[in-house]
């Protein structure tokens, strides 16, 4: 039996090459190999402000950018969770087995407070792992495909879910975290690429979006002139290289010419945006012909479809353990 895995993110705007390599990658190894639903997590935003202006736009731009890497629908399932509404009937009884002070201790709380400048969080974002251990067991995910800075999030799931099954008899598989992928760093040498910190290179940014960037990469401080010997390590190029060049041979020998101080940064980067075009030009082009055909509507309710009966099935035998059928 395959297993199966869930994953999502939140429709906030594009995807840039941080959430390729953290997740996009994993996901599309994945998907030959299990089960995987990708969840649309359209209710998770409202957990840090109500602004929805542009949320069915990001819907669309999040499905497209799925596509365009490379995610199979006939492989994956894709699926908005407010089009899953059986998932709150889960968070509500989930929250009934977790006491505030625990939600209030999950350190992502305190990050997304602190970076979002939230002074008091509401219920929502307060019970944001509440909900997104819904989202998992509502599917019976038994993998989740997790960035490092998520892990907390998984183990309140994990303890929501024995919790239920020492109380009312085993419903849920537990799942399990699996960490894969790097952190990736902005173009400003920040540890993570993210658009909120204005560092990221888009998915959808075209040729000339992406030679600015990187023209502009942060490199080495203490590197002034070409002849200087360069560093390497946690220097933001070079990391792209590795992760993004084909040919190795060819970064390795850049590598020794940059810490023997004989090519300019400026050399490394033009290979740079070379290597990220040819990694982008695909994608683009796919996207190119998917914002000519692609049925958003349809897409969101096949993948509805394919959930709901899911989201029933899981609903009925937590409600028959629970006694309130
Ligand atoms: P952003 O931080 O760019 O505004 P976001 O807040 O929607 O985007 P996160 O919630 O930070 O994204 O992350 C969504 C997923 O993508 C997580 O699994 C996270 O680990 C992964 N991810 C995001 N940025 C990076 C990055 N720079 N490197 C690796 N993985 C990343
Ligand atoms: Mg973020």
């Amino acid at each position: 039996m395959k297993k199966r895995v869930l994953t999502g993110d939140r429709p906030t705007g594009p995807l840039h090459l941080g959430h390729y390599i953290g997740t996009l990658k994993a996901r599309l190894d994945l998907q030959d190999e299990a089960e995987v639903f990708v969840l649309i997590a359209d209710y998770h935003t409202l957990t840090r402000g109500v602004d929805t202006k542009n949320l069915r736009n990001n819907v669309r731009e999040l499905v497209l950018d799925y596509l365009s890497v490379g995610l199979d629908l006939k492989k994956v399932t894709v699926y908005r969770q407010s089009d899953v509404p059986q998932v709150t009937e889960l968070a509500l009884l989930f929250g009934m087995l977790i006491t505030v002070p625990r939600l209030s201790r999950v350190p992502t709380l305190k990050e997304v407070m602190r970076d979002e400048k939230i002074k008091t969080p509401s219920f929502g974002l307060l019970g944001y792992p509440v909900l997104q251990a819904a989202d998992i067991a509502l599917v019976k995910g038994e993998v989740v495909p997790v960035g490092r800075d998520q892990a907390s999030h998984l183990e309140v799931t994990r303890e929501l879910i024995r919790r239920f099954n020492s109380e009312f008899g085993e419903v849920f598989p537990e799942p399990e975290a699996l960490i894969k992928g790097e952190v990736l760093p902005g173009t400003d040498g920040k540890a993570k690429m993210s658009k909120s910190l204005d560092n990221a290179i888009m998915l959808s940014d075209g040729g000339e979006a992406v030679e600015k960037k990187v023209m502009g990469m942060y490199t080495d401080p203490k590197r002034v002139h070409a002849t200087d010997p360069g560093h390497v390590e946690r220097n933001p190029v070079f990391i792209y290289l590795d992760a993004f060049a084909k040919d190795t041979g060819k970064v390795k020998d850049l590598k020794s010419r940059y810490e023997k101080g004989t090519i300019s940064d400026v050399e490394v980067k033009r290979y740079l945006v070379e290597v990220l075009n040819e990694f982008l030009d695909p994608i683009r082009s796919r996207r190119e012909e998917l914002e000519k055909s692609v049925d958003i509507g349809k897409i969101l309710e096949d993948g509805r479809r394919k959930v709901a009966p899911i989201a029933d099935e899981t609903l009925s035998k937590v409600k028959e353990a629970m006694k309130l059928v």
